[in-house]
């Protein structure tokens, strides 16, 4: 068993029971909070634009640990996305009002019958009267997409006709600026879900923030928790976090802070495989970031711009070669830090030989064209290495 296994398996109970064998006040290992800090984790409650559904400002995901799910309830946390993944509904969600909580459900057919099928498996599947939101998951693969290819459309509207969903929203990884600006200018979009680039969002990803607060249609940021779960490993940003958070501070929290403080963004949804990850995430403070927060907040934004990709397409274009760089990069992130080798190795697997990051030149032209000035050269060759 692998250390990323052992810790995926930490269930709250051992959790607290290693808390409280380390003695209190003590470190136990790095990043880990006290079973005192537990007591004091919060959610703040925000509105998600124009659905009026008042969201935890962390949304939780059916692929976090099934012992998180009672957790996160009661935390707070309101909003789960990608429901059709689970079996059947959780126990944690049983009992408790429907309209406190709120979910959606992953839509990733262009056809009306194949999406409206998609969306009914689930529902049936888990006992819903209702699924809240049609979420159509970065489906699209360029801006002419979002005007082309409209089938799955129809199938929103006649189960919205049938009472069975609320709100159409979309996720998005694949060019996210251009895609979601697309997007909002059908006006059809009720919230979003992009990878909004954590920390350091393009200029034209804070363009459709902005725009998405102006059409008052709520954004959930993917792809935030990269950076802080990659920088943990490495010694030297320990060293320059532990002056402001010390040696047990919350790096997630600080981070969720920093991405909620961009206009524009309602609430984050951070890939959560442990409790470790689960109450480092959770603040105990509200979402304004402390004087301490903001000085590790600076040294994480400084340490992802160099080491984590945010996606924003920038440099795909600038390929001679066709490699599919983000991409690439996306499933390494998902192998190394989200702890899903596995799947990240099939989707890697999946993409044509011919756009794979062996067929790199070595020419530098995504390296020219990153705004983060990424050793872009440097983290295929090592994503190529794991994923294969
Ligand atoms: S260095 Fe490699 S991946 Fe980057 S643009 Fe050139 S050929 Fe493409
Ligand atoms: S490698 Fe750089 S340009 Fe390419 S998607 Fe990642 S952050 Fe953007």
């Amino acid at each position: 068993m692998s250390p990323h296994d052992e810790c995926k398996r930490l269930s709250r109970r051992r959790f607290l029971g290693n808390a409280a064998a380390a003695g209190a006040g003590a470190a136990l290992t790095a990043g880990t909070a006290s079973a005192q800090d537990e007591k004091k984790t919060r959610v703040v409650y925000r509105r998600l634009g124009r659905t009026e559904f008042m969201t935890s400002h962390v949304v939780a995901a059916w692929d976090w640990n099934e012992w998180l799910y009672q957790e996160a309830v009661d935390a707070g946390i309101n909003y789960w996305h990608k429901i059709g993944g689970w079996p059947g509904l959780p126990d944690a969600l049983k009992n408790i009002d429907r309209e406190t909580w709120y979910c959606d459900v992953v839509i990733d057919s262009f056809e009306e019958d194949g999406a409206y099928a998609q969306f009914e498996w689930a529902r049936k599947n888990l006992g819903l009267d209702y699924i809240d939101s049609f979420k159509l998951h970065s489906i699209y693969k360029t801006p002419e997409d979002v005007t082309a290819k409209t089938g799955m459309l129809k199938a929103f509207d006649r189960l919205k006709a049938e009472g069975k969903v609320k709100h159409l929203s979309a996720a998005q990884h694949v060019e996210p600026a251009i895609v979601c600006a697309a997007m909002l200018e059908t006006d059809l979009f009720d919230h979003l879900q992009p990878a909004t680039g954590g920390l350091s969002p393009t200029p034209e990803m804070q363009d459709v923030l902005k725009l998405a607060k102006a059409k008052d249609v709520g954004i959930i940021a993917k792809k935030v928790m990269g950076a802080v779960n990659r920088a943990k490993t490495d010694a030297a940003t320990r060293a320059r976090i532990e002056p402001f958070l010390g040696p047990d501070g919350k790096w997630g929290a600080a981070v969720i802070k920093g991405v909620l403080s961009f206009e524009g963004v309602t609430a984050v949804t951070p890939r959560t495989v442990n409790f470790e990850q689960f109450i480092d995430n959770l603040s105990t403070d509200g979402i304004e970031p402390t004087p301490n927060e903001v000085g590790a907040i600076e040294v994480l934004r400084e340490y992802a711009r160099l080491n984590q990709c945010s996606y924003c397409g920038k440099c795909t274009g600038a390929c001679p070669n066709g490699v599919a760089i983000p991409e690439t990069l996306r499933y390494e992130t998902y192998a190394s830090v989200y702890e899903t080798p596995k799947g990240a190795r099939k989707m890697y697997a999946g993409l044509p030989a011919e756009r794979r990051a062996n067929r790199c030149g070595d020419c530098g032209a995504c390296e020219a064209a990153c705004p983060q000035g990424m050793a872009v050269r440097e983290k295929l060759r090592a994503a190529h290495a794991v994923l294969t």
